[in-house]
């Protein structure tokens, strides 16, 4: 007997990939990246869930395409980098499961 989608255990990765993103071309989060240059831990890049900060070249570079409004980058930002706002009304994810 096949199980469907709620009767079993899904993945985050699997609940993950049944929400909708309506992507805004601005960014409901805005990175001072002057400041991320003095910040030693870097550690919106680990903490981000859906690794949307990454280094290159020992820079900062964000991109808010897939962001899942957890609030978590801005929590951890030792430096008070991040100004973190709410997407505009219709953007941003749509949750479809959990
Ligand atoms: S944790 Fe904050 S200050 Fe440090 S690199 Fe990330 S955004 Fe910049
Ligand atoms: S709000 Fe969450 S998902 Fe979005 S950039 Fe910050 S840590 Fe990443």
């Amino acid at each position: 007997m096949s199980s469907s989608i709620d009767e079993r255990k899904l993945s985050i990765d699997e609940r993950l990939s049944l929400d909708n993103f309506e992507i805004d071309k601005e960014s409901h989060i805005i990175v001072d990246t002057n400041i991320c240059k003095r910040c030693v831990s870097k550690v919106c890049v680990y903490a981000c869930p859906a690794h949307l900060y990454r280094l290159e070249n020992g820079e900062i570079i964000f991109n808010h395409e897939g962001c899942l409004e957890c609030g978590t980058c801005r929590i951890v930002c030792p430096l008070g980098a991040i100004k973190w706002n709410n997407p505009r009304g219709g953007f941003g994810i749509h949750y479809r499961y959990g």
